[in-house]
């Protein structure tokens, strides 16, 4: 039996997803701007689906544009908020130092251009960005501020809310981006009451396919496009639009809307489950915080044994893990640093990130592994 403990990387897709897919592929596979049955059949199973995710934000559809992941969503955000609004005197992102690099690599592209300025706040040593530390740093010449919800290396939980709060009441001109890649459909997430401008998130982190992703822009906030052509998604994301994708992303979101709540409190016990036996091997120590995280993931480190080591390990009693984050293939973690962690715990750090399906014995499976592991790795030293 294979356990699969690395859902921040993806997740497997669920079934009302897989069937949407099919359906949307083998049956409405028209193009939805064709103006015949077939185009109005896959225009409305968009619609559905988009309907799904606007709920899911508690907002209106006409807010969310369908992209093709988080990542384009980011980018399309933040190049798109610069041309609009960095303009002039008004040239300053301030942006949390623990982002996605979706969300980082944008923002230093345009630092690199000359012509922006940006300000990165550190986490306090839990991970946690530091509201006041954020507000600070925002002023009359700050045109973004872009704070993630849930990191995906140690699952902290940024407190959103208040710096984008504090930031709209005092500079109503300064956009609010939020990338909610990891806390979407397992946290609450009320787009007006965290005063986001421009909401991320992404399909397979949700249980849909991978090569979906939609952007929630507020009503009002202008975000220039990134792909320019026919003009779908009024004219924010042009291209013939991925209607299989989109339709079983919108199906994953129905799928786990009504057990948010129930799916969370489970995670829970799993997460506390999997802490209580960790904290038994003496030579395990946990870097994510332990109070108001997400416990979709936990982050820790094996001492003296390399990430890799140990994942590889884990994989030949196939069970999957990430080594830190999946997008960091293996360099320094820059979360880890910031927390304050020391290279060699980084350079040992495992992710793991469970799902709504993980049970108990997965985690013994694991815990097991890990503990046999370390006793083999150790001696090999
Ligand atoms: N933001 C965060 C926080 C993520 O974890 C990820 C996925 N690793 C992304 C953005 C990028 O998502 P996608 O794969 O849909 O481009």
């Amino acid at each position: 039996m294979s356990v699969y403990l690395d859902n921040a990387a993806t997740t497997k897709p669920c079934e009302p997803a897989v069937s949407a897919v099919f359906q949307n592929m083998v049956e409405d596979f028209g193009n939805p701007s064709s103006l015949h049955k077939m185009g109005l059949s896959a225009e409305n199973n968009m619609t559905d689906a988009r309907k799904a995710i606007a709920a899911a934000l508690v907002c209106d559809p006409k807010c969310i544009t369908f992209t093709s992941g988080a990542t384009e969503a980011n980018n399309t955000i933040i190049l798109g908020a610069a041309k609009n609004y960095g303009k002039r005197n008004r040239k300053k992102i301030v942006v949390s130092a623990i982002e996605h690099p979706s969300v980082a690599e944008p923002i230093k592209y345009l630092e690199d251009s000359g012509e922006y300025t940006v300000v990165r706040i550190m986490s306090d040593r839990n991970g946690v960005i530091d509201p006041d530390d954020f507000i600070k740093a925002v002023d009359n010449d700050t045109f973004l501020v872009s704070c993630m919800l849930v990191n995906n290396e140690t699952g902290a939980i940024n407190p959103v809310k208040k710096i984008f709060s504090y930031v709209k009441r005092n500079f109503p001109e300064c956009i609010t981006h939020c990338d909610a890649v990891q806390g979407f459909m397992k946290i609450p997430i009320k787009s007006a009451d965290i005063f986001a401008d421009t909401i991320v998130v992404s399909g397979h982190k949700v249980h849909a396919v991978k090569g979906v992703g939609a952007m929630f822009i507020k009503n009002g906030v202008r975000i220039a496009p990134l792909v320019h052509g026919g003009g779908q998604e009024k004219g924010l994301r042009s291209g013939t639009e991925a209607v299989p994708l989109i339709a079983g992303f919108g199906a994953a979101v129905r799928a786990l809307m009504g057990t948010m709540k129930t799916a969370y409190s489970n995670a829970e016990t799993i997460n506390a489950y999997l802490v209580k036996s960790l904290s038994k091997l003496d030579f395990v120590k946990i870097n994510s915080k332990q109070e108001n995280n997400s416990p979709y993931i936990l982050n820790f480190s094996v001492e003296g044994i390399r990430s890799e080591i140990m994942l590889h390990y884990l994989e030949s009693k196939e069970i999957y893990v990430s080594s830190g984050s999946a997008c960091s293939k293996g360099a320094h973690s820059s979360v880890l640093t910031a927390m304050g962690i020391s290279d060699k715990l980084a350079d040992s750090a495992i992710r793991v990130s469970i799902c709504r399906t993980t049970t108990v014995g997965e985690i013994d499976v694991l815990v097991n592994a890990i503990r046999d592991g370390y006793a083999n790795l150790a001696k090999t030293k």
